[in-house]
């Protein structure tokens, strides 16, 4: 089981040295995880590390493709409303 980053990813970094099992590298366009050495933290921490840190929303995904910080989970803006006020900017 591993955790996926997708091209939501900013590379900030953030997440690189916090992991326990050195599973995550730089790549282009956007930083990876090494699933061969991906252990979801088991054993190390209570929750993924990598999501822990991540500060965005939907970058990293679970082993069920899920996001493990969903719209709105780190920004406390509902997703409805985010939607809302994008749908107004892009009318301007
Ligand atoms: S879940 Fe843990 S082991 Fe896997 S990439 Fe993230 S920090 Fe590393
Ligand atoms: S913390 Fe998140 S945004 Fe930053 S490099 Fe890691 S996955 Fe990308």
């Amino acid at each position: 089981m591993a955790l996926k980053i997708v091209e939501l990813c900013v590379n900030c970094w953030a997440c690189v040295d916090v992991c326990p099992s050195d599973a995550i590298y730089h790549s282009s366009p956007h930083f990876l995880i090494n699933p061969s050495k991906c252990t979801e933290c088991e054993g190390d921490h209570a929750d993924p590390q990598c999501a822990s840190i991540c500060p965005i929303e939907s970058a990293i995904l679970n082993a069920a493709g899920e996001a493990i910080n969903p719209p709105g989970s780190l920004t406390g803006i509902p997703p409805e409303k985010m939607e809302e006020a994008m749908r107004e900017i892009q009318a301007r």
